[in-house]
């Protein structure tokens, strides 16, 4: 339902979290974050219903957990597997070390999970996303893709059915993050040293107005330094500029 990815200078965590605040409007089930850290990787929490579960849980947690200056985060409008903790986003790989968020619906998820399943992957939501995150992971292992990321997420991106923005970290690229679109919105957000991502502008309005617009089909890789678009085969490709002129 609500996107938001971030790569800059601040803590990822209190980014998101406020961008994920500015999407509430938009209504959702579940919430979810995902932190690159330096001390333990990629880490992950997530809770069924409002926004001040997941707040709670970070709270109890402690922020110093999450710190980081790059992550994502997610609310969730359930449309397979019920809305409970386990099938919010970010989902991950069995080894945790790739996590996805997902908007829309992979329409042959039956079939990739089926095919994961049989090569000895136990997934562990009921979700059409959690099957992105074992593909990706797969390709970013093994493929011809093998540990190039953005690489690995096309591939998967050329696999997949339905309508979908993907966001996806990996515990190896703590600088970057990457995104997908096909027939779901996705805008890029370019600040000064930090660079976000969203489903919606109002994730990211109070740091920055200048934002582009991916186009069908594209994906982009995020840093601190600015983004990178291609299409699904990666070949260079651009979105559209535009300053969001609307006041908060
Ligand atoms: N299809 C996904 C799920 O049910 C994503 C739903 C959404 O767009 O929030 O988990």
């Amino acid at each position: 339902c609500g996107i938001v990815g971030y790569v800059g200078h601040r803590q990822a965590l209190d980014v998101v979290l406020g961008g994920l605040h500015r999407m509430e409007y938009r209504g959702y089930d579940s919430a979810g974050v995902a932190v690159l850290t330096q001390a333990d990787g990629l880490v992950v929490e997530r809770k069924a219903g409002r926004l001040a579960n997941l707040v709670s849980a970070l709270d109890d947690a402690g922020h110093g957990a999450f710190a980081g200056t790059a992550g994502m985060g997610h609310t969730r409008w359930a449309t397979h597997g019920a809305p409970i903790d386990r099938n919010s986003h970010p989902h991950r790989d069995t080894a945790g070390r790739v996590a996805v968020v997902h908007n829309g619906i992979i329409e042959n998820f039956a079939a990739l999970r089926a095919e994961l399943e049989d090569s000895g992957v136990e997934l562990s939501s009921d979700t059409d996303t959690e099957t992105a995150a074992h593909l990706i992971a797969r390709e970013y292992d093994h493929g011809s893709t093998a540990g190039d990321l953005p690489a690995s997420v096309r591939a998967v991106c050329r696999k997949l059915d339905g309508a979908f923005t993907l966001v996806v970290t990996h515990a190896d690229q703590p600088d970057q993050v990457v995104a997908a679109r096909r027939s779901s919105p996705l805008v890029v957000g370019v600040g000064e040293g930090e660079t976000f991502v969203a489903s919606d502008v109002a994730a990211f309005i109070e740091h920055t107005r200048d934002a582009v617009e991916l186009g069908q089909d594209q994906l982009v890789v995020i840093s601190r330094d600015g983004y990178d678009v291609t299409d699904f085969h990666g070949d260079p490709a651009h979105g559209k500029p535009f300053t969001v002129d609307w006041d908060l």
